[in-house]
């Protein structure tokens, strides 16, 4: 079960994948579909597994990432 999950502000991400080469879980991927207005693919969680581990939160340069904990 999800203990968490991770909330990324597409207006600021860069798509520089260092959230994703952290993520234990492997479940953050840039986007095929979207594209923000700097032109990149911002970052997306691709299954509920997150751990809630803050790991990508804290690799990520610009501060894009929040995560919430579950209860
Ligand atoms: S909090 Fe941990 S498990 Fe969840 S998406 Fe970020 S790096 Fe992955
Ligand atoms: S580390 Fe931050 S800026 Fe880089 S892809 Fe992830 S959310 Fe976007």
């Amino acid at each position: 079960m999800a203990k968490g999950r991770v909330i990324i502000d597409e207006t600021i991400c860069k798509g520089c994948e260092l959230c994703v080469s952290v993520c234990p879980k492997h479940i953050l991927k840039l986007s095929e579909t979207k594209t923000n207005s700097a032109g990149y693919s911002p970052a997306e969680m691709i299954s509920d597994d997150c751990i809630a581990c803050t790991s990508c939160a804290k690799m990520c340069p610009d501060c894009a990432i929040t995560v919430e904990k579950f209860d």
